[in-house]
C-alpha cells in the first residue's frame, strides 16, 4: 500500500508500519494537544505523560526490578562507552571480553579511563565465535565485567552470559534490545542505542542498578556525563530526545499488544530460522559465524567472491530488498531482521537468493 521495501538495515532500521502509522495520525495534532510532539515543551504535563507512560511500559516489558533505574540518554550507544568507565570505575579496573566491533570499541575507549584489560577474545577468527565464559581470568579488583551480548557487524550472540565472579556485569545490548526476554537482575547495567531494535536514532536507554550510582565521582566529569545527574532528573537534566521517548513508547506498546518479548523470541527465532536454514542448504551461500552463537538479529552471509557478492547485492535491490551490503570488516551481505521485520519479508529474500543461486548455479 505504502510501496515500501524491506529494509535489511541494521540501523537505523525498519520500524513496524502499525507504528508509524499512529505518529503520522498524531502529527499534526498529539491527541488534542494542538500541536507535534516535536512542538512540546519537555517540561509539559502531556509530555511528562508521554514520558511515564513510555518508562512504565519499557519497565513492564523487560520485568525490570524496582531497584533498577531507566535511563534515557543522548549521544547514542557510543557515549556509553565513555560513560560506564567514567561512571563504574572506582578501583580503575575493568576487564572486558572483545567479541566484535562493538565490544573492540567500547574497550579501546574505556582504556583511556583506567587499568582495562581484555580478558578473552575471539579477534583470532575475525570475530566468528564467542570465546570459552566458564573459568574466565577476572580480577578481584575488577569493578566490571563488560560484553556487547549480540555483535551486530559480526553476527555473534551470547547464548549464556559469562560467570563474572561476583562482579558487576554490564552488557551493551543495542542490536538484541527487546528481542527476546532478559532477566535483568543478572546484570548491573544494560544499555543500548535504540535505533537498531526499537526506534529512531539520536538515544541510548540504559538500565543501571541504583548502588551502581555514585555521587564520588572525579569532579572533572562533565554535568552531562554522570549517571547521577540523569537519575537525578528523571533523564530530564536538559532537553531530552522528546521525539525518540515518544516513538518508543510506541513501541514499547506495540510489543506488549503483541504479546511481550516471549511472544518476540519466538517470531524471531521462527524468523531466522528460515534464513539459516536456506544458507545452511545453499551451495552458494554460507553464514560466516559458529552455528551455536548465530545471531538472531543479524546475519551475515558471503558467497565464494566479492564480485559475486556484489551482484547479490544489485540483483536483491532490484527485486525490493534494501540495505543487505555486509559491513566492510566482514565482507559479503549482511541482513538484520530485528523485531520489526515480518516473517514474510525473510522468506521472500530467501526466495529470491533461490532464484540468483537458481539461475547463476
Ligand atoms: C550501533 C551500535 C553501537 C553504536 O551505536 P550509536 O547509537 O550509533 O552510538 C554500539 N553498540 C552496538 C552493539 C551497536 O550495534
Amino acid at each position: 500500500m505504502y510501496d515500501r521495501t524491506y529494509n535489511f538495515s541494521a540501523g537505523p532500521a525498519t520500524m513496524p508500519v502499525e507504528v508509524l502509522e499512529e505518529i503520522r495520525d498524531e502529527m499534526l495534532n498529539y491527541r488534542g494537544s494542538g500541536m507535534c510532539v516535536m512542538e512540546m515543551s519537555h517540561r509539559s504535563k502531556v509530555f511528562q505523560e508521554i514520558y511515564d507512560n513510555a518508562e512504565a511500559d519499557l519497565r513492564k516489558l523487560m520485568n525490570i526490578p524496582d531497584n533498577y533505574k531507566v535511563l534515557f540518554i543522548q549521544g547514542g550507544a557510543t557515549l556509553q562507552f565513555s560513560m560506564i568507565p567514567m561512571n563504574l570505575m572506582k578501583n580503575g579496573v575493568a576487564d572486558y571480553i572483545v567479541t566484535g566491533a562493538w565490544s573492540k570499541k567500547a574497550f579501546t575507549e574505556a582504556k583511556k579511563f583506567g587499568d582495562v584489560k581484555c580478558i578473552a577474545s575471539s579477534e583470532d577468527r575475525n570475530y566468528s565465535y564467542i570465546p570459552d565464559l566458564t573459568d574466565l581470568p577476572i580480577r578481584d579488583n575488577a569493578d566490571y565485567v563488560y560484553i556487547c551480548e549480540n555483535e551486530t557487524i559480526h553476527g555473534t550472540t551470547y547464548q549464556t552470559l559469562p560467570d563474572t565472579k561476583g562482579k558487576i556485569l554490564v552488557s551493551d545490548q543495542s542490536s538484541m534490545f527487546l528481542s527476546k526476554p532478559c532477566n535483568v537482575s543478572d546484570y548491573g547495567v544494560i544499555y543500548g542505542g535504540v535505533q537498531k531494535n526499537i526506534g529512531p536514532a539520536g538515544m541510548a536507554i540504559v538500565i543501571i542498578r541504583e548502588d551502581l550510582i555514585r555521587e564520588d565521582l572525579d569532579p572533572k566529569t562533565p554535568v552531562y556525563l554522570r549517571y547521577d545527574t540523569h537519575a537525578g532528573a528523571g533523564s530530564m537534566y536538559n532537553t531530552p530526545n522528546c521525539w525518540a521517548i515518544y516513538v518508543c513508547g510506541k513501541v514499547f506498546k506495540y510489543l506488549l499488544d503483541r504479546g511481550g518479548l516471549e511472544a518476540m523470541n519466538e517470531r524471531n527465532v521462527e524468523k531466522a530460522k528460515v534464513l539459516y536454514d536456506f544458507l545452511d542448504s545453499s551451495k552458494m551461500f554460507k553464514g560466516t559465524v559458529d552455528k551455536d552463537v548465530r545471531s538472531l538479529m543479524n546475519v551475515p552471509f558471503v558467497t565464494e567472491s566479492k564480485d559475486l557478492d556484489a551482484e547479490v547485492i544489485a540483483y536483491t535491490k532490484k527485486a525490493g530488498f534494501d540495505n543487505l551490503k555486509g559491513h566492510k570488516s566482514v565482507g559479503g551481505l549482511r541482513a538484520s531482521i530485528y523485531n520489526a521485520m515480518p516473517k514474510e519479508g525473510v522468506v521472500a529474500l530467501v526466495e529470491c537468493l533461490k532464484k540468483f543461486e537458481a539461475e547463476r548455479g
